[in-house]
This record gives structure tokens, sequence and C-alpha cells, in this order.
């Protein structure tokens, strides 16, 4: 029987040599066999932890120890004695399409949607409006499911979840999807069937619907608060906000704020003229213009403090969006940041954080990259790539997607990644890995595409997500190697043999079941064992070629063999025929 070992969802080397009684150098040594250079110290994951494992030999189950929701729950912060109310956090989320983005921009009075690309919205933003003298931030989720993994930030970001269902057309794949981040993430939700005004809108099936996935509306008996709305005509938009405002004071949402400012980053990208911009979402204490603020990797003595709506603000307290400028690098979207008390403390702590991501990047290898390793014999063909997008939040989007695109046969490999413009460097890159340029949102210098041109070099720009994500799901499926389907067409039992060389044989018999055809294939069997495969070249009934001969037939068979084969009186030829078929992933 197995033993079990319980891990954390990654193991040092060390440890792991330890709870398998064998030397380090051992593990070190396998670890390396399979392409894996690791030292004592570092962090190898639970899968490749038990791969390797098996491939040394021992019956060992690991078991992590925190697997229970795939959605890390962070603790907002509760608030002391000196905790003040606070506003609520909305996000809303919904299907495509279902009308997210009219209905925030109905809330906001603006006009955001029709010039989005593709209509879906491609990076989180926050704003906060004012209702009945009160504050709500609504949180601008992304729409598309391949922006799944920024939606999962989204979920922990938030108080409550705005479930966007349109009454014309019911749940949907993605609205059972963000039911579950909104249950896993421990959030929430508050159901606004939205176009209304529609004729064919039919908010009764959707209550319908949404009481089969358990949220029972409370007209129903149930204590699932719906609201029906519509962002054309703004019907029912005040009493939603009426709604999340009343949820909120159920949940007694409070902050701290005399306590060090801290809060998360929600998107980041570089303007000309400001350099790194960051939007973040301030969650306790107060943030001010000069504070220094540690995020990641990265810190920045704030220089410019703005508002969603671009003005410039001297405090922001807890729930508020804000656009921060004065970072020294990208900080990362779903980083925290905290302000401390001066620029040592808050560049030793941003190298300090820029340190382990380098060791947890160096452990870089996770099961299925190192599956990919162990079947290299099967000849993984991969497909080189440079991304770059216009903002983190996107990249990390592009990157989860691509990835998800991998299989045991094709892999993307993403050689280098980045924010902003593609240049010259990137031309450089792709040169030396052989790998093709991919741009989300991002521009191309007419000189660099030139250079494009004349280096042969692929550089595809999108604006869409998705289009970019299946034009590399294309790539990937050309490297399929082809399908071969065989069908077997019919049977022939040899009764004469008439000349034999090395590479043919011309012979005769009798098809004593199905047909046979040209271009086909024979399997040669001798009392039921197979002897070869050859190649049938001609059908012959009496002189006369033929295209096809039919059961209880007599006819003359020309083979091309791969070695020279003394064929028998009474064996068999299997002939079938091979088509060749694309592959899909
Ligand atoms: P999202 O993908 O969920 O953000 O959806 P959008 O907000 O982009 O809306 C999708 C489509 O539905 C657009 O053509 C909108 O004009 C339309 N739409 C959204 N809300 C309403 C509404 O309340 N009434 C009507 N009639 N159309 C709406």
């Amino acid at each position: 029987m197995a033993t079990t070992i319980e891990v954390e969802d990654t193991i040092t080397v060390g440890a792991l040599a330890e709870r398998l009684m064998i030397p380090v150098s051992k593990l070190i040594a396998e670890l390396m066999k399979n392409g894996i250079m690791a030292t004592v110290n570092e962090r190898i994951d639970l899968e490749t932890a038990q791969i390797i494992t098996e491939e040394l030999g021992l019956d060992v189950e690991f078991k992590g120890k925190s697997t229970d929701s795939p959605i890390p729950q962070r603790v907002k912060p509760k608030g002391g004695t000196a905790a003040v109310p606070r506003p609520p956090v909305v996000a809303v989320m919904g299907h495509v399409d279902h009308g997210k983005t009219s209905l925030l921009d109905a809330i906001r009075g603006s006009k955001i949607a029709s010039s989005e690309a593709g209509g879906i919205t491609q990076h989180i933003s926050a704003y906060m409006i004012e209702h009945n003298g009160r504050s709500i931030t609504f949180l601008d989720t992304p729409g598309h499911e391949a922006f799944s993994a920024i939606r999962e930030h989204g979920a922990q970001l938030t108080d409550i979840i705005v479930l966007v269902v349109a009454a014309d057309d019911g749940v949907k794949p993605q609205t059972i999807e963000a039911i579950r981040f909104a249950r896993k993430a421990g959030v929430k939700i508050l159901v606004a069937i939205t176009k209304i005004d529609k004729d064919d809108a039919d908010p009764n099936r959707v209550k319908q619907q949404l009481s089969e996935q358990n949220l029972l509306p409370e007209e129903w008996g149930g204590d699932t608060v719906v609201q029906e709305v519509s962002a054309k005509t703004s019907k029912g938009l005040n009493e939603l906000l009426d709604m999340i405002l009343l949820m909120a004071d159920m949940e007694e949402l409070k902050a701290d704020i005399d306590v060090p400012a801290s809060g998360l980053i929600i998107e980041a990208h570089v303007e000309v003229g400001r350099g790194p911009v960051a939007r973040a979402l301030v969650e306790a204490g107060v943030l001010k213009p000069g504070q220094f603020i540690v995020a990641g990797h990265t810190y920045a003595k704030i220089r410019n403090l703005e508002s969603s709506k671009s003005e410039p603000l001297k405090q922001a307290g807890p729930s508020t969006p804000v656009t921060i400028t004065g970072f020294k690098s990208l900080p990362e979207f779903g980083d925290e940041f905290r302000v401390v008390k001066d620029e040592r403390s808050a560049r030793s702590q941003a190298d300090m954080t820029a340190r382990e991501n380098h060791k947890v990047s160096n452990r870089g290898i996770t099961s299925n990259e190192l599956l990919r390793i162990i079947n290299r014999s099967n000849e993984l063909k991969e497909l080189n790539i440079i991304v770059k997008t216009d903002v983190q939040g996107s990249l990390t989007s592009v990157i989860d997607s691509l990835k998800a695109l991998n299989t045991e046969e094709v892999a993307v490999r993403i050689v280098g990644s980045g924010i902003g413009s593609i240049t010259e460097n990137d031309l450089r890159l792709s040169k030396a890995s052989n790998a093709q340029i991919y741009g989300f949102n991002v521009n191309c210098a007419s000189a660099v595409r030139q250079q494009a041109v004349r280096d042969r070099i692929e550089l595809r720009l999108y604006n869409v997500i998705y289009e970019l994500i299946d034009d590399v799901k294309k790539e990937l499926e050309q490297l399929l190697a082809p399908e071969v389907i065989e069908t077997e067409t019919g049977t022939l039992v040899i009764k004469g043999i008439f000349n034999t060389t090395k590479t043919s044989i011309i012979c005769g018999g009798e098809v004593t079941k199905g047909k046979l055809v040209t271009p086909s294939y024979a399997r040669i069997e001798r009392n039921g064992k197979k002897l070869m495969t050859a190649e049938v070249t001609n059908l012959k009934r009496g002189p006369t070629d033929v295209n096809e001969v039919t059961e209880h037939e007599m006819c003359g068979i020309s083979l091309r063999t791969p070695a020279k084969l003394e064929l028998q009186i009474g064996d068999r030829l299997i002939v079938f025929t091979k088509e060749v078929q694309e592959r899909h992933l």
C-alpha cells in the first residue's frame, strides 16, 4: 500500500528527500535526469514530487494540505476598535454580452461599451460613485472567459458581486462560473436581471434558472436579492444601488483608518511621460501623496494620487480606487501594497520580495512541464512565442490562456513577455529563439515592423484577446501530427503467386470478404499472424486494371513490399485504406 505524505503546495528538495528517507543527492540526481536543476533549498510542486517519486520507484502518495479552495481567501481587513464604516466594493460579473459594461456605464453615466475593442472589457478598472450621499466602489471586471485569472482576483477584492443575467438569454456557463467564484470566495451575490426593456425579456424564466443554481429569489421565499433593471431605460438602477447599500449595511463593512495605508494593485501600465501608473484599491488606512509604498518587488514615492475621475486627491481612505504614479518599475496585478516609513525600508522590502520571486521562478518547473520533459522522446513540439501587452492584467490573462492550450504533444513556450510596444529588442529575441511575436493592445513603430518583414519574423498585433488566442491555437494545430485513419475494406485469400522480388509481389486470389480498392495497403497474414504491411499498387480483373474488386471475385494484385517475402498459398491480405486527417486542439 502506498505511504501517504502530507505536504503544502510545494516542498523543498531537502525536505522531500528527508520525508522519502533517501539521500538528497539521489533526489537531486533524479531531478537532473528529468531536466530540473534544483538545489537542496529550492521548492518543487506537489505533482512534480509525485512524478519524481514514481520515477524513483517509490510507492508514495502525496496529499496537499491546502486543497480546499482554488481561490486563495484574502482576509479582508476587519478593522479594530477604531474601525469606521467603509463603502462597499462591488464587482459586476456575468456572461459575455449580458450587459455588464452597459450597466456599469448607466450607473456611471458614461459611454464606454461602444468604443471597446470587440465589445469586451479588456482590463479591470475601478471607480467610485455617490448614491444617496453614500459611496459605492465598482470594479469593472472583464467579461470574457479568457480573463478568468483576473476574475478570480476580482472575486477576492469584492464585498458584493452583482451577477448580471440578461432577461432575454437566461443563465449561461459564465453565469454559473461567476456564481461558483462568488461562493468559493465567500462573497455575497446580488442578482441584476438586465435588459428587461426587451420584448423577449422573460425575468421569470431567469428566476426559475437562478433557483436551480440555489439562488432562490426573495419574492419566491428565498434570500437572494434580485433586481430587474434596464441599462437602456435606466429602470431599476436606483433600486439596485439601494439594494447594494442595504446589503453593505447588513455586512457592517468597516476598516481602520489610523493604520499605515494598505490595499491591492488592480492594474498597472506604463504611460508616456508618467512612467509606471498603477490603479489600486485602498483597503485600510489613509493614503496620501508623498508617502512611500511597497508593492511586491517594487516601490514608489507617491508622486500623483488621483481619483477614478483622474482628479488629484489629497488623501484616499478605505475602499477608494486610486491611480498612483511614482513607481520605480511596474507593480503586478494582485500585489498588496502598504505604506512604509521611508525610502530605505521601501527599497529593502521590495528587494526582499524580488529575491523571493526569483527563488519561486527558479523552482519554475511545474508538473506539466516535467511530464513534457519526461515524454520528450515522444517529440513534444513547441511554438516559441513572445507576448507584449498594454497592462499587467492582460499579460497575465494572455499567458494563462496560452498555457491552457498546451497538450502533451504541442505546447506554447513563452520565451519573452512584457508590457509596452514591440521593439527591436523583441525582434532580436525573436531571431535568437525563432519565436513569433504577439502583441495585444500595443503598437509597433513602422521601422520595427519593416525590420520584422525583412527578417521574416511573424509579428501580429491584436486588440481582441480571443482572436490572439485563436490564432496561436491554429499555429499549434499546424504542429500536431496529422491523424491517420485506417479503414479495413476487405480480405483476399492467396490462390497463386506469380512473381516475387525484393520489393514487390504479384499474386492472385479471391476476395472472401468486403472489397479491395486502390490506392490501399495490405496487412499480410499467415495463420492469423501478421507478416508485414505492403502497399497495393495495382488490381487486375482478368487482363484489365480496375480500381475495385468485390466479394467472391477473383483478381490479380501487385504489392510493393518493404522487404522480400515468400508468400504462400492460403496467406491472407487484409486490405485497408489510409486517410490523413488534420487534427484540432
Ligand atoms: P457585457 O459583455 O456583459 O459587458 O455586455 P455589454 O454591456 O457590452 O452589452 C451587450 C449588448 O447588450 C450591447 O449591444 C448592449 O447595447 C446591449 N444591452 C446591454 N444592456 C441592455 C439593456 O438593458 N437593454 C437593451 N435593450 N440592451 C442592452
